[in-house]
């Protein structure tokens, strides 16, 4: 169906390649499983929210815009993929990130400074909380801000995944496949939203399952409930006439283990899995969970050698180095 065209900034490399993962397949004997490499889509080590950007920074350059502000956590993919985006559009970037200046920065810190960003260190504030402080100053400054978002999670940045979903069927018409299920880390929910909305447009089959990373919930609202407030939001942004209802949306909420950003035995196993079967990097956060709950699925038998499933590598693999300490055996 058509919808509203919305400014779009080309970012990244795409599409992302659509590959199957025969050795793992095999590995884990249950469904035949496929990989969308989102980890690869080329801005400054890649990851999801390059989609999402493309969107986000085409409409501050249509607002003539000069800085982007965002937030997170010190080693937040997003805030590293943003302070790239602004650095290839010869904008301005201020980064508000949870904890202390390190003496060292590593991983996905290193990469934000690298790209010029400016640092704002926020003690236990790491969801972007401070941002709009940051953003009346730099506006008191005579600067433009443009604010992205925690996670890039609004509209504008799910459209990025209304798109993706274009771009996966297109790809699976093309091989002649199909697949039964889609199954991806979820966090700050535009990722999903924008994968519900795109799956209902583009008629993409499969279900969708999100692993929830953080435990709990997203403002007020438990995070399902938000994840489905900002799909059909993001429907109406489009103007098409599409309604979700709650079993348009399903994340699994058991594999959070110790909490957002702690490394346990399913992630360790998973990432290790995936790297000794296909040579793919996984991240410690985001996919190397959200790959331990699709693992479990499989030996659970909840996944069944009859399914087809995709998994969408949502990147994250900078965030590697600075785990090492969690990551080698134990
Ligand atoms: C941000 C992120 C996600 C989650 O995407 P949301 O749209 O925030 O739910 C998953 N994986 C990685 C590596 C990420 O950086």
């Amino acid at each position: 169906m058509p919808y509203k065209p919305l400014p779009r900034q080309s970012l990244g490399f795409f599409p992302t390649l659509l590959t199957p993962l025969p050795r793992l397949t095999q590995r884990l004997g249950g469904p035949r499983l496929f990989m969308k490499r989102d980890d690869q889509t080329g801005l400054a080590l890649g990851g999801n929210k390059v989609r999402k950007l493309e969107f986000l920074v085409g409409e501050a350059l249509a607002q003539g815009c000069d800085t982007l502000v965002t937030g997170g956590a010190a080693q937040s993919n997003h805030c590293r993929q943003t302070a790239a985006a602004a650095a290839a559009c010869g904008l301005s970037c201020h980064l508000v990130l949870g904890g202390e200046a390190p003496d060292l920065p590593e991983g996905n810190l290193l990469l934000d400074q690298l790209c010029g960003a400016v640092i704002h260190w926020t003690g236990e504030f790491r969801k972007g909380e401070k941002i709009p402080d940051i953003a009346e100053s730099l506006r008191a400054a005579g600067r433009r801000p443009y604010v992205v978002p925690y996670g890039g999670s609004n509209t504008t940045g799910a459209v990025g995944f209304v798109e993706a979903v274009r771009e996966l069927a297109d790809q699976l018409v093309h091989r002649n496949e199909s697949i039964t299920h889609v199954v991806f880390a979820s966090s700050s929910g535009g990722t999903q939203a924008g994968l519900t909305v795109g799956k209902r447009l583009f008629g993409l089959d499969g279900k969708l399952i999100g692993i929830g990373i953080d435990k709990g919930v997203s403002g007020d609202v438990p995070f399902a409930e938000h994840v489905l407030e900002l799909a059909n939001a993001t429907a109406a942004r489009l103007g098409v006439p599409e309604h979700f209802s709650a079993a348009d949306v399903t994340i699994r909420e058991d594999y959070t283990g110790e909490g957002y950003g702690v490394v346990g035995e399913l992630e360790r196993r998973a990432i290790r899995m995936v790297a000794q079967t296909e040579g793919i990097l996984l991240d410690p956060v985001y996919t190397g969970r959200a790959m331990g709950g699709l693992i479990d699925m499989v030996e659970r038998g909840d996944l069944s050698a009859a399914d087809s499933v995709l998994f969408w590598h949502t990147g994250g693999t900078p965030a590697l180095f600075p785990y090492a300490r969690d990551l080698v055996e134990r």
